[in-house]
Protein backbone atom coordinates (compact mmCIF):
# COMPACT_ATOMS: atom_id res chain seq x y z
CA UNK A 1 0.00 0.00 0.00
CA UNK A 2 1.42 3.36 -0.38
CA UNK A 3 1.56 5.30 2.16
CA UNK A 4 -0.08 9.29 1.53
CA UNK A 5 0.71 10.94 4.54
CA UNK A 6 1.33 14.72 5.53
CA UNK A 7 1.85 17.00 7.51
CA UNK A 8 -1.06 19.15 8.44
CA UNK A 9 0.31 21.62 11.70
CA UNK A 10 3.53 21.93 13.50
CA UNK A 11 5.40 23.46 16.30
CA UNK A 12 8.92 23.92 16.86
CA UNK A 13 10.10 23.28 20.19
CA UNK A 14 10.86 26.00 22.73
CA UNK A 15 12.20 23.65 25.64
CA UNK A 16 11.00 23.86 29.03
CA UNK A 17 10.09 27.25 28.52
CA UNK A 18 7.17 27.09 27.12
CA UNK A 19 4.00 27.34 28.87
CA UNK A 20 1.59 25.47 27.86
CA UNK A 21 -2.24 25.22 28.56
CA UNK A 22 -2.44 23.87 32.15
CA UNK A 23 -6.33 22.54 31.67
CA UNK A 24 -5.32 20.61 28.66
CA UNK A 25 -2.46 19.42 30.58
CA UNK A 26 -4.46 17.83 33.28
CA UNK A 27 -6.93 16.53 30.65
CA UNK A 28 -4.71 14.86 27.98
CA UNK A 29 -1.38 14.52 29.86
CA UNK A 30 1.86 16.61 28.87
CA UNK A 31 2.59 15.08 25.79
CA UNK A 32 -0.72 15.25 24.15
CA UNK A 33 -1.75 18.78 25.41
CA UNK A 34 0.39 20.73 22.53
CA UNK A 35 -1.25 18.12 19.97
CA UNK A 36 -4.72 19.24 21.47
CA UNK A 37 -3.59 23.13 21.24
CA UNK A 38 -2.63 22.10 17.47
CA UNK A 39 -5.74 21.07 16.34
CA UNK A 40 -7.44 23.96 17.75
CA UNK A 41 -5.19 25.68 15.42
CA UNK A 42 -6.35 24.52 12.64
CA UNK A 43 -8.18 26.67 9.94
CA UNK A 44 -10.94 24.30 9.12
CA UNK A 45 -12.84 22.36 11.79
CA UNK A 46 -14.12 19.25 11.25
CA UNK A 47 -12.08 17.64 8.26
CA UNK A 48 -12.05 13.78 8.15
CA UNK A 49 -8.37 13.09 9.50
CA UNK A 50 -7.61 9.94 11.14
CA UNK A 51 -5.01 10.40 13.11
CA UNK A 52 -2.08 7.33 14.45
CA UNK A 53 -0.83 7.78 17.82
CA UNK A 54 2.05 6.01 19.77
CA UNK A 55 1.35 4.77 23.52
CA UNK A 56 3.18 8.23 24.64
CA UNK A 57 -0.13 9.95 23.37
CA UNK A 58 -2.92 7.75 23.52
CA UNK A 59 -5.84 8.25 26.28
CA UNK A 60 -9.36 7.60 26.37
CA UNK A 61 -9.84 11.28 26.84
CA UNK A 62 -7.68 12.56 24.11
CA UNK A 63 -9.70 9.97 21.79
CA UNK A 64 -13.04 10.91 23.13
CA UNK A 65 -11.65 15.14 22.08
CA UNK A 66 -11.39 13.25 18.48
CA UNK A 67 -14.13 11.74 18.40
CA UNK A 68 -16.07 14.95 19.46
CA UNK A 69 -14.18 16.85 16.84
CA UNK A 70 -15.13 14.56 14.07
CA UNK A 71 -11.48 13.33 14.24
CA UNK A 72 -10.57 9.59 14.14
CA UNK A 73 -7.80 8.11 16.50
CA UNK A 74 -6.22 4.71 16.56
CA UNK A 75 -2.81 3.91 18.86
CA UNK A 76 -1.06 2.04 21.54
CA UNK A 77 -2.50 2.10 24.93
CA UNK A 78 -0.55 2.00 27.78
CA UNK A 79 -1.94 -0.55 30.37
CA UNK A 80 -2.52 1.98 33.32
CA UNK A 81 -4.68 4.15 31.09
CA UNK A 82 -7.15 1.44 30.04
CA UNK A 83 -10.48 2.54 31.50
CA UNK A 84 -11.44 -0.10 34.42
CA UNK A 85 -14.88 -0.17 32.70
CA UNK A 86 -12.57 -2.03 30.28
CA UNK A 87 -11.58 -5.33 31.44
CA UNK A 88 -9.10 -6.88 28.97
CA UNK A 89 -7.38 -10.10 30.00
CA UNK A 90 -4.33 -9.24 31.74
CA UNK A 91 -0.89 -9.37 30.05
CA UNK A 92 -0.07 -12.44 32.09
CA UNK A 93 -3.30 -14.38 31.02
CA UNK A 94 -2.37 -13.73 27.42
CA UNK A 95 0.99 -14.95 27.78
CA UNK A 96 0.09 -18.52 27.91
CA UNK A 97 -2.62 -18.08 25.21
CA UNK A 98 -1.21 -18.92 21.44
CA UNK A 99 0.18 -16.44 19.01
CA UNK A 100 -2.86 -14.52 17.31
CA UNK A 101 -4.64 -14.87 20.17
CA UNK A 102 -6.57 -11.33 20.85
CA UNK A 103 -9.26 -10.02 23.52
CA UNK A 104 -11.41 -6.90 23.40
CA UNK A 105 -13.70 -4.28 24.82
CA UNK A 106 -16.00 -1.45 24.32
CA UNK A 107 -16.08 1.74 26.03
CA UNK A 108 -19.63 2.41 25.15
CA UNK A 109 -19.68 5.50 27.13
CA UNK A 110 -16.90 6.85 24.71
CA UNK A 111 -17.44 4.66 21.70
CA UNK A 112 -13.73 3.65 22.35
CA UNK A 113 -12.72 0.00 21.05
CA UNK A 114 -9.78 -1.55 22.54
CA UNK A 115 -7.84 -4.54 21.98
CA UNK A 116 -5.20 -6.31 23.49
CA UNK A 117 -3.04 -8.98 21.01
CA UNK A 118 -0.31 -11.69 21.22
CA UNK A 119 2.18 -11.93 18.85
CA UNK A 120 6.00 -11.72 19.39
CA UNK A 121 4.82 -9.58 22.82
CA UNK A 122 1.68 -8.49 23.73
CA UNK A 123 0.10 -5.10 21.99
CA UNK A 124 -2.55 -3.55 23.73
CA UNK A 125 -4.66 -0.72 21.07
CA UNK A 126 -7.05 2.09 21.13
CA UNK A 127 -9.21 3.44 18.57
CA UNK A 128 -12.59 5.55 17.92
CA UNK A 129 -13.41 4.29 14.09
CA UNK A 130 -11.49 0.34 14.12
CA UNK A 131 -12.94 -2.51 15.23
CA UNK A 132 -11.21 -6.24 15.70
CA UNK A 133 -12.89 -7.55 12.60
CA UNK A 134 -11.97 -8.13 9.71
CA UNK A 135 -9.22 -9.64 11.17
CA UNK A 136 -6.14 -10.52 8.28
CA UNK A 137 -3.44 -13.43 8.91
CA UNK A 138 0.13 -12.88 9.12
CA UNK A 139 2.37 -15.44 8.16
CA UNK A 140 4.84 -15.99 11.36
CA UNK A 141 7.50 -18.16 12.20
CA UNK A 142 6.98 -20.66 14.46
CA UNK A 143 9.70 -22.24 16.76
CA UNK A 144 7.68 -24.97 18.53
CA UNK A 145 6.13 -26.06 15.50
CA UNK A 146 9.10 -25.45 13.14
CA UNK A 147 7.01 -24.34 10.31
CA UNK A 148 5.20 -21.03 9.15
CA UNK A 149 1.70 -20.71 11.01
CA UNK A 150 -0.96 -18.22 10.36
CA UNK A 151 -1.73 -15.94 13.03
CA UNK A 152 -4.64 -13.57 12.63
CA UNK A 153 -4.70 -9.72 13.64
CA UNK A 154 -7.26 -7.50 14.27
CA UNK A 155 -8.04 -4.54 12.02
CA UNK A 156 -7.47 -1.74 14.64
CA UNK A 157 -3.57 -3.01 14.62
CA UNK A 158 -3.25 -3.80 11.66
CA UNK A 159 -4.37 -0.37 10.76
CA UNK A 160 -2.13 1.49 13.14
CA UNK A 161 0.91 -0.70 11.87
CA UNK A 162 -0.18 0.89 8.29
CA UNK A 163 -0.04 4.23 9.31
CA UNK A 164 1.95 4.82 11.99
CA UNK A 165 5.05 6.85 11.37
CA UNK A 166 4.24 9.76 9.27
CA UNK A 167 6.68 12.03 10.84
CA UNK A 168 8.81 9.09 10.12
CA UNK A 169 8.12 9.30 6.57
CA UNK A 170 7.87 12.79 5.99
CA UNK A 171 11.67 13.10 7.54
CA UNK A 172 12.82 10.57 5.10
CA UNK A 173 11.07 12.58 2.28
CA UNK A 174 12.44 15.81 3.61
CA UNK A 175 16.02 14.98 3.08
CA UNK A 176 15.86 13.71 0.24
CA UNK A 177 16.08 16.75 -1.90
CA UNK A 178 16.59 19.30 1.03
CA UNK A 179 17.11 22.98 -0.03
CA UNK A 180 20.78 23.99 0.74
CA UNK A 181 21.47 27.20 1.90
CA UNK A 182 24.78 28.83 2.84
CA UNK A 183 23.24 31.40 5.47
CA UNK A 184 24.42 31.68 8.98
CA UNK A 185 21.37 32.30 11.01
CA UNK A 186 19.79 29.73 12.48
CA UNK A 187 16.68 30.77 11.84
CA UNK A 188 17.34 30.15 7.79
CA UNK A 189 16.77 26.69 8.75
CA UNK A 190 13.32 27.25 9.81
CA UNK A 191 12.33 29.03 6.90
CA UNK A 192 13.87 26.19 4.17
CA UNK A 193 12.21 23.41 6.42
CA UNK A 194 8.49 25.13 5.74
CA UNK A 195 9.05 25.68 1.87
CA UNK A 196 10.00 21.91 1.85
CA UNK A 197 7.34 20.85 4.02
CA UNK A 198 5.37 22.57 1.54
CA UNK A 199 6.75 21.23 -1.60
CA UNK A 200 6.15 17.93 -0.04
CA UNK A 201 2.42 18.58 1.04
CA UNK A 202 1.49 19.87 -2.68
CA UNK A 203 3.77 16.90 -4.35
CA UNK A 204 1.49 13.96 -2.13
CA UNK A 205 -1.32 16.09 -2.68
CA UNK A 206 -0.64 16.10 -6.46
CA UNK A 207 -0.48 12.48 -6.54
CA UNK A 208 -3.17 11.81 -4.34
CA UNK A 209 -5.76 13.97 -7.06
CA UNK A 210 -4.84 13.35 -9.94
CA UNK A 211 -3.67 9.72 -9.29
CA UNK A 212 -0.10 10.81 -11.04
CA UNK A 213 3.16 8.64 -9.89
CA UNK A 214 5.53 11.10 -9.87
CA UNK A 215 8.91 11.50 -7.96
CA UNK A 216 10.07 13.78 -6.43
CA UNK A 217 12.80 15.38 -7.47
CA UNK A 218 11.02 15.73 -11.12
CA UNK A 219 8.14 17.54 -9.13
CA UNK A 220 10.45 20.27 -8.19
CA UNK A 221 12.07 20.84 -11.34
CA UNK A 222 8.92 21.54 -12.84
CA UNK A 223 8.33 23.12 -10.22
CA UNK A 224 11.05 25.68 -10.19
CA UNK A 225 11.22 25.92 -13.81
CA UNK A 226 7.76 27.11 -13.87
CA UNK A 227 8.64 29.99 -11.21
CA UNK A 228 11.61 30.70 -13.18
CA UNK A 229 9.69 31.18 -16.27
CA UNK A 230 7.18 33.37 -14.76
CA UNK A 231 9.32 35.42 -12.43
CA UNK A 232 12.50 34.63 -13.21
CA UNK A 233 14.77 37.52 -16.12
CA UNK A 234 17.25 35.63 -18.47
CA UNK A 235 20.80 37.50 -17.37
CA UNK A 236 21.47 39.41 -21.05
CA UNK A 237 24.93 37.44 -22.35
CA UNK A 238 27.09 38.39 -24.79
CA UNK A 239 28.33 35.60 -27.10
CA UNK A 240 26.65 32.34 -28.53
CA UNK A 241 23.06 31.28 -27.67
CA UNK A 242 23.08 28.84 -25.16
CA UNK A 243 22.72 25.31 -26.15
CA UNK A 244 19.56 22.98 -24.74
CA UNK A 245 22.07 20.95 -22.52
CA UNK A 246 23.29 23.75 -20.70
CA UNK A 247 20.47 25.95 -20.17
CA UNK A 248 17.18 25.79 -18.28
CA UNK A 249 14.64 25.15 -21.46
CA UNK A 250 12.69 28.63 -21.14
CA UNK A 251 11.03 28.06 -24.18
CA UNK A 252 9.70 24.49 -22.86
CA UNK A 253 6.61 24.53 -20.63
CA UNK A 254 5.71 22.38 -18.28
CA UNK A 255 3.06 19.85 -19.67
CA UNK A 256 1.56 20.39 -15.79
CA UNK A 257 1.34 23.84 -16.57
CA UNK A 258 0.52 23.95 -20.16
CA UNK A 259 -2.10 21.68 -20.70
CA UNK A 260 -3.97 22.74 -17.23
CA UNK A 261 -6.74 24.56 -18.83
CA UNK A 262 -6.87 26.96 -16.35
CA UNK A 263 -5.78 30.66 -16.90
CA UNK A 264 -4.01 30.73 -20.08
CA UNK A 265 -4.76 33.84 -21.50
CA UNK A 266 -3.73 35.38 -24.77
CA UNK A 267 -2.31 38.67 -23.82
CA UNK A 268 -0.24 41.53 -25.84
CA UNK A 269 3.83 41.32 -25.26
CA UNK A 270 5.37 43.96 -22.63
CA UNK A 271 6.01 46.80 -24.62
CA UNK A 272 4.51 44.82 -27.51
CA UNK A 273 7.57 43.75 -28.03
CA UNK A 274 8.02 40.87 -31.40
CA UNK A 275 7.90 37.72 -30.32
CA UNK A 276 8.70 34.16 -32.12
CA UNK A 277 5.24 32.29 -32.04
CA UNK A 278 5.52 28.77 -30.14
CA UNK A 279 3.32 26.91 -31.68
CA UNK A 280 5.05 23.77 -33.71
CA UNK A 281 5.68 24.55 -37.17
CA UNK A 282 4.81 28.33 -37.05
CA UNK A 283 7.14 30.91 -37.95
CA UNK A 284 4.86 33.77 -37.48
CA UNK A 285 6.60 36.48 -35.10
CA UNK A 286 4.07 38.14 -32.80
CA UNK A 287 2.86 40.94 -30.53
CA UNK A 288 0.41 38.31 -28.49
CA UNK A 289 1.40 35.68 -25.82
CA UNK A 290 -0.09 33.48 -23.09
CA UNK A 291 0.13 35.30 -19.64
CA UNK A 292 0.60 32.02 -18.21
CA UNK A 293 3.13 30.12 -19.62
CA UNK A 294 5.22 33.22 -20.54
CA UNK A 295 5.40 32.00 -24.53
CA UNK A 296 4.81 33.92 -28.07
CA UNK A 297 1.47 32.62 -29.66
CA UNK A 298 -0.62 33.72 -32.34
CA UNK A 299 -3.76 33.13 -32.30
CA UNK A 300 -4.16 30.84 -34.54
CA UNK A 301 -1.77 28.31 -32.65
CA UNK A 302 -3.29 29.30 -29.01
CA UNK A 303 -5.71 26.57 -28.80
CA UNK A 304 -3.76 23.93 -30.46
CA UNK A 305 -0.50 24.65 -27.83
CA UNK A 306 -3.05 24.42 -25.06
CA UNK A 307 -4.68 21.13 -26.34
CA UNK A 308 -2.95 17.76 -25.35
ZN1 LIG B 1 -0.54 28.85 -21.79
ZN1 LIG C 1 1.59 30.51 -34.41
Amino acid sequence: MERKLRPINFEICQGKRFVGNEKDERAFGKAAAPFVAMLRDLPHKNLPYEFYLDNLFTSIQLFNFLRINGYSGTGTIRHNRIPKQCPLKSKAELKKAPRGTFDHCIAKDVGIILARWVDNSIVTAASTSYGVQPTCNLKRYSQSDKKVIEVPRPNLIGQYNNFMGGTDQMDENLGRYRISIRGKKWRWCIFTWMIDVAIINSWILRRKSMGVHSEQLSFRRDMAQTYLRKYGVMPKVGGRPPTDRNSISCNRVADDVRYDEMNHLLVHTPNKKRRRCAGEGCISSVRTMCSKCNVGLCIDCNQIFHTL
